[in-house]
């Protein structure tokens, strides 16, 4: 019996989810095609909307929709896409419950597998800075920006309790700095709405700032080209995107910024069985420029690369991808945005809140999911801010961070709360006595500091300070209390190099802990 054509589609975001959308119509109307989906998660995630989960506008569910139900007539895989092989064409995805990868052959591949986060190469910044593309991630940035506004107001709870009189958290005392490494943010679009935006942010106290570069990270600061640092203990990062690592492997030709090369048909360039399209690749407009990476784009581009593929099954002509985009929009919070509609027409402030609001709502996936956030929205006139912070359980683990120099890793007198290990740079132990500092040592390399405060349950008994640019590992106190307590060797060990350490404090030598 002749196999069915196979379709795999890689990536459940707008342009894999809606080309297996325009896939299934024809389905419906008597194709005979198989549709496979690979996505890492089983639901499609409405970015456009992400912003408003951070502001519990609306609530984490109502920006996703379950793979399953969007598209009933395809087979979905809940995996992670592990190899691509063109020459053998089979894709390979991650084992589920048993431990061996599933290989599936495909007749024709849509590539869709978006952009990544790729933090690599930026100092501090892959430990330090939230990403923000994903559902986890914008979960992750509402916890921490709510657990930052608690423990703010638990500081100045402290103060109040010693001043007596001290206001309680004051909303000036939040400081929000944009940095922009061009002369105005909004750069695809108009100039006129770019400055509306920019000056509205700023009036709302958003310090702007251009032609400024972050060079590193710490868990304290942002440091910039130059040297200046801005003290920070959140810090977003929305740049830079790269290319799936999965498709720079891939024999394809590259275009800019290393994505993949497609042709006006949505092919990947020197291929007809394979298609790239979405953020992954640079699909050349009518007039000859790249695509901007947008949904707006990712979703017609789906819909010409899901005609050409049947149409390349039968034998037919193939369409060209023609779109010229229906103009941009942006919301700015507090009920304003900026539109660029269709025509040239500019509209700001509330007008293009709402038209933004209403464009949204209508692409939305699914009646379901226009009405649970229609009713949010709603009841986000009447209520008060959802202010939960979602705390998914789980120990961190074992951690890097990233420590500048100058910065101080703990200071004496602090809760012990967790051991280092350097991997690479260095810091000097600082111990005060009577207001004299007094250098107890250095720090370099494979030594471990901040066991004595955990071993003998006291705050640290000196200041660690990083004096060149340093990453170290470092192990929680539940962590290190477990396998101090299960490997009497390592506990040991450690009070040995504890005791070493004390004789050494006590004859002033040189490389000491706290
Ligand atoms: C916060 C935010 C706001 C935005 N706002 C707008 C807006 O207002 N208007 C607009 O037009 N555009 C907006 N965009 C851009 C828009 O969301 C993207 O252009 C669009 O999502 C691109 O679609 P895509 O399918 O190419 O990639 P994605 O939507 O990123 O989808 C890629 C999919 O591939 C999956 N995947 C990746 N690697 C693997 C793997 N190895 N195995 C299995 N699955 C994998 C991912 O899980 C994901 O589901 C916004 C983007 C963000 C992050």
């Amino acid at each position: 019996m002749k196999q069915r054509p196979r379709v795999v589609i890689l990536g459940g975001g707008f342009a894999g989810i809606y080309a297996a959308m325009e896939l299934e119509k024809a389905v419906g109307k008597g194709e005979d095609i198989e549709i496979v989906l690979v996505n890492r998660e089983n639901y499609f995630v409405f970015q456009p909307m992400l912003p408003e989960v951070i502001s519990g506008t609306i609530g984490i569910l109502d920006v996703v929709s379950p793979i399953r139900r969007l598209l009933p007539r395809t087979d979905l895989h809940v995996r992670d896409v592990e190899e691509i092989d063109l020459e053998k064409k089979v894709v390979i995805t991650s084992p589920g419950f048993r431990p061996h990868p599933h290989v599936i052959p495909f007749d024709h591949l849509v590539l869709a597998l978006g952009s990544v986060t790729d933090f690599r190469g930026l100092r501090g910044l892959p430990e330090h800075a939230f990403p923000f593309k994903n559902l986890g991630d914008a979960l992750n940035l509402r916890n921490h920006v709510i657990r930052a506004l608690d423990e703010a107001s638990i500081e100045h709870d402290f103060v109040r309790e010693v001043a007596r009189s001290y206001p309680s958290l004051d909303p000036r005392e939040i400081r929000i700095v944009l940095l922009h490494a061009g002369e105005r943010i909004l750069p695809e679009g108009a100039e006129s709405l770019a400055l509306f935006a920019q000056d509205i942010l700023m009036r709302r106290g958003v310090e702007v700032r251009f032609k400024t570069v972050l060079e590193a990270a710490t868990g304290d600061a942002a440091t910039l080209r130059g040297g200046e640092t801005i003290p920070t203990k959140t810090l977003v990062s929305t740049v830079p995107s790269f290319p799936h690592p999965l498709l720079e492997a891939l024999p394809l030709a590259k275009g800019k910024n290393r994505r993949l090369l497609a042709n006006r048909h949505l092919q990947a360039e020197g291929r007809t069985d394979v298609w790239a399209l979405g953020d992954c690749a640079v699909v050349p407009q009518v007039d000859g420029t790249p695509s901007p990476p947008t949904a707006q784009h990712a979703i017609r581009q789906a819909a010409v690369a899901a005609h050409n593929i049947l149409a390349t099954l039968h034998g037919r002509p193939l369409r060209t991808f023609d779109f010229k985009g229906l103009g941009k929009m942006g919301a700015l919070g507090h009920r304003s945005a900026i539109a660029e509609l269709p025509g040239g027409i500019k509209v700001s402030g509330f007008l293009a809140w709402w038209i933004w609001r209403s464009i949204y709502l209508v692409k939305l996936p699914g009646w379901g999911r226009r009405l649970r956030v229609a009713s949010a929205w709603t009841l986000d006139l009447l209520l008060p801010a959802e202010l939960v912070q979602l705390k998914l359980g789980g120990s961190l683990g074992v951690t890097q961070e990233h420590f500048e120099p100058g910065q101080d890793v703990f200071r004496q007198g602090d809760l012990g709360d967790r051991v280092y290990l350097v991997m690479s740079g260095q810091a000097e132990v600082w111990r005060s006595v009577d207001g004299v500092e007094e250098c107890l040592g250095q720090l370099a390399p494979g030594d471990w500091f901040g066991e004595m405060a955990l071993l003998n349950e006291t705050t640290r008994g000196a200041t660690v300070r990083c004096t060149k640019a340093m990453d170290a590992l470092i192990l929680p106190k539940s962590e290190f209390s477990v396998l101090a307590a299960n490997l009497p060797d390592l506990r040991r060990s450690f009070e040995r190099v504890m005791e070493g350490r004390r004789g050494a404090a006590g004859r002033g030598g040189e490389r000491r802990g706290s």
